[in-house]
């Protein structure tokens, strides 16, 4: 099984997916937790993307391409895998493509968790409390939700037009949402 998780941030994305990965055996592949996590252990990459992060602004596409490339190769992925905050452009979902074509795997399917806009600013507002995380102040948020729609919603249309994309309704509790994922996730299989 390989998914896509596309969507706002504040979207519940991160939750969702964790679970669903967890229920599949599969793994949850996170970039916005692989560079966090390079960041936190000081490397290379961690003093390379910082200052983008901190920004709100996304990181390079090479960079990226090439963090996917390792990571999908690593042997917990054998089973299949979520990813979840890649691709983030048009160039990202092109080379994912690519990529696959390359290792002759299948495109992904993908699922929108769409959410309002009021409802995602409510939400980001919420975890901004709960987990004080560096990126999350209110102009670094709104920075980030202003780069989601110029740069990475364009690929709703993208995924739409390659027929492989289910829209989820990502307001309700963690469990509704759940259950929506999980029913569209059994009708592809
Ligand atoms: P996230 O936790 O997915 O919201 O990611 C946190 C930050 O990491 C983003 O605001 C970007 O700066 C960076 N990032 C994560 N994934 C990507 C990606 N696929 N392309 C570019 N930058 C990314």
């Amino acid at each position: 099984m390989k998914l896509i998780f596309l969507g706002p941030p504040g979207a519940g994305k991160g939750t969702q997916a964790k679970r669903l990965a967890s229920e599949f055996r599969v793994a949850h592949i996170s970039t916005g937790d692989m560079l966090r996590a390079a960041v936190s252990a000081g490397s290379d990459l961690g003093k390379q993307v910082q200052a983008t992060i901190d920004s709100g602004q996304l990181v390079s596409d090479d960079l990226m391409l090439e963090l996917i490339k390792a990571r999908t190769l690593e042997t917990d992925c054998a089973n299949g895998y979520i990813l979840d905050g890649f691709p983030r452009t048009t160039a990202q979902a092109e080379a994912l493509t690519k990529m696959l074509a390359e290792r002759s795997e299948q495109t992904p399917s993908v699922l929108l968790i769409e959410v309002s806009e009021a409802d995602v600013k409510a939400r980001l507002q919420d975890r901004l409390a709960k987990e004080g995380r560096a990126d999350d102040d209110v102009n670094v948020q709104l920075e980030r939700l202003r780069v989601y729609q110029k740069q990475t919603a364009p690929l709703i249309q993208y995924y739409r037009e390659r027929n492989n994309l289910s829209v989820i309704e990502g307001t309700g509790t963690v469990d509704e949402v759940y259950q929506r994922l999980t029913t569209a996730v059994s009708s592809k299989k």
